[in-house]
């Protein structure tokens, strides 16, 4: 495949359609390979995909599956439905 960035966003697709399957296991075997290349090639995974993973239990955080989003003030607040945890993030409109 091509540039990491790449490979990245093909393994985001990847737990994306695992996730939306059930399958939580092997969505965070692509969240951990995603984050291995990311650190290798000492880029930032895109904030889109940091945003959407678990950084307790690796599971891809899928609104409505794995995952339950609130809007509170100035931030957004997304809840691991697989682990309990909860990672805030600035709201940026
Ligand atoms: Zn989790």
């Amino acid at each position: 495949m091509g540039i990491p960035a790449e490979r990245i966003d093909r393994l985001q697709d990847l737990a994306r359609e695992a996730t939306a399957e059930g399958d939580i296991d092997r969505a965070r075997e692509y969240v951990r390979l995603a984050r291995r290349i990311g650190e290798r090639h000492r880029i930032s995974l895109q904030r889109r995909f940091r945003r959407f993973s678990c950084d307790d239990c690796d599971a891809y955080l899928r609104p409505g599956a794995t995952a339950r989003v609130r809007l509170r003030s100035g931030h957004v607040a997304i809840r691991c439905l697989a682990c309990g945890a909860t990672a805030r993030y600035p709201y940026e409109g």
